[in-house]
């Protein structure tokens, strides 16, 4: 894929960049290398007021940053705003929290025959981050606002579609006031990914994207013996139990699917509902899914903006076809529009079966599969029966209900009642294909740290 920047709302190109050169990287690496030996002479309280000012110049500049990611990627203009002040908050979470996430904790002393023993988080070095499209500053932010105030330093490789924005994050933290190499933006495409990750000055690798992008990722890093964080896709389950309130969970449906025009890994994909509130639910639903507006997405009523890629929107297509070629039921939208733009319709497909691609493929766009089942273990059979596990959301208002679903659903995470999403103060991550390791929180901030155990006798 080149390194450019195309409208997906008019497929026009209006950028193009040069990939760096292998010296240009090279240089670079060793310009983070050596940030880095500056950044272990810094204090947190240092690092937490550049932090700050990364934040600062995110809420003073919002507009045209959202801008240039809708232009990128074609997130509506609200969406993109929003997410803008989703990472001044995060860095104003770890200006403020770091402190605490990397203080030392003390052991027993007595019980390993020491006079003190306790554990210090240290940081391990450079970090190769590569991250996708779909949030192009917050998949970064998460990585990079924990990863820099523990004063580790990050080399990043986004998606080739959103150089602009990439180019954005590296001015900003240079702005802010960390030193020259703290975090830089290497423009390449993904087959120079294997020699900087080879590379013996990059410590460690964090991913967010495909499945197959994690796996390469992964055994490459083991073959090196590096840590890798991987956050990779999701079909998460969205269950709707008898006691529901099935108007609300309708609505929070339609959000969940259609955010980010459907691109969001931890996007409600697989509505699993109960017979007794099925009919209810499936009318409420569909209703709520054809009422959204599609179209331009920096204009203001808009509710679903275009496809980031023509590739995604085909594949999507194709996922959908396939369904119904298969016997499958669509109850709104499935057909790919003519004309500019890589639109597609929110879509409600149903009666699916297991030989249908929906029924085992993560959809990335706003295309929602509808499952009727008839009892509390046929719902997680159908919630558990994928293979991946990032995210996953019950509806339910009996307690004990609630209490088995935090337990049987196998996830990274799970949401009662409520939309799922991220936040800097609970960790995020999948089980499963859907990666491992976690970020955000206290746990993701020690992803890359060398948890060290100091014993003094
Ligand atoms: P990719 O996984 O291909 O891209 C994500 C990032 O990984 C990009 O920076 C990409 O670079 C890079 N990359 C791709 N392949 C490799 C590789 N072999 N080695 C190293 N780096 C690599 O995602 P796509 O954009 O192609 O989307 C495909 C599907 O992935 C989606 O339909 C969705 O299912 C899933 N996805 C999930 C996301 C999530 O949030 N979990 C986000 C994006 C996608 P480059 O752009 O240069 O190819």
């Amino acid at each position: 894929m080149s390194i450019a920047t195309t409208n997906p709302a008019t497929g026009q190109v209006l950028k193009t960049y040069g990939a760096m050169s292998d010296e240009q990287v090279d240089e670079a690496i060793e310009r983070t290398e050596l940030a880095h030996r500056q950044l272990l002479g810094t204090t947190i309280e240092q690092r937490g007021r550049w932090l700050t000012a990364a934040a600062e110049l995110l809420e003073a500049e919002r507009d045209d940053i959202a801008r240039v990611m809708t232009t990128e990627m074609g997130k509506t203009l609200a969406a993109a705003k929003a997410e803008v002040s989703k990472c001044a908050s995060a860095c104003r979470f770890y200006a403020g929290h770091a402190a605490e996430f990397l203080a030392d904790v003390p052991a027993d002393a007595a019980a390993v025959s020491a006079t003190r023993a306790f554990v210090r988080y240290q940081p391990i070095g450079p970090v190769l981050a590569v991250m996708p499209w779909n949030f192009p500053l917050w998949q970064v932010m998460r990585f990079a606002a924990p990863a820099l105030m523990a004063g580790n330093t990050g080399l990043l490789k986004h998606a080739s579609n959103v150089p602009q924005t990439a180019l954005l994050l590296e001015d900003l933290f240079r702005r802010a006031g960390f030193p020259e190499g703290a975090f830089t933006t290497l423009l390449v495409g993904s087959e120079a990914v294997e020699k900087i990750l080879r590379d013996s000055r990059v410590r460690a690798a964090t991913l967010t994207g495909s499945e197959p992008a994690g796996r390469s990722i992964a055994q490459i890093a083991g073959r090196e013996l590096k840590k890798t964080v991987l956050e990779l896709g999701g079909s998460d389950p969205f269950v709707v139990m008898p006691s529901a309130d099935v108007e609300l969970a309708a609505e929070v449906a339609t959000t969940a699917r259609c955010q980010n025009n459907g691109q969001s890994c931890i996007a409600a994909k697989r509505f699993i509902v109960h017979a007794d509130v099925y009919e209810a639910f499936a009318e409420a639903f569909a209703h709520r899914m054809s009422a959204l507006r599609v179209g331009d997405p920096t204009d203001d009523t808009t509710d679903v903006g275009p496809l980031a890629t023509e590739r995604g929107r085909d594949e999507v297509d194709a996922q959908v076809r396939d369904a119904v070629d298969k016997g499958a039921t669509v109850l709104c939208g499935g057909e790919k529009p003519s004309g500019a733009g890589w639109f597609y319709p929110p879509t409600v497909v149903t009666d699916l079966t297991p030989g249908m691609r929906m029924w085992t493929e993560e959809v990335f766009g706003p295309v929602a599969g509808l499952y009727r089942v008839s009892s509390y273990a046929e719902a997680i059979e159908v919630a558990n029966g994928t293979a991946f596990g990032l995210g996953s959301n019950a509806w339910t208002r009996d307690p004990q209900e609630q209490e088995r679903f935090a337990t049987d659903l196998l996830a990274g995470a799970v949401f009662i009642n409520g939309m799922t999403t991220s936040y800097p103060e609970l960790p995020f991550g999948g089980v499963k294909n859907s990666g491992y390791g976690r970020e955000l929180s206290a746990q993701g901030m020690h992803e890359f740290c060398n948890v060290k155990t100091v014993w003094i006798g």
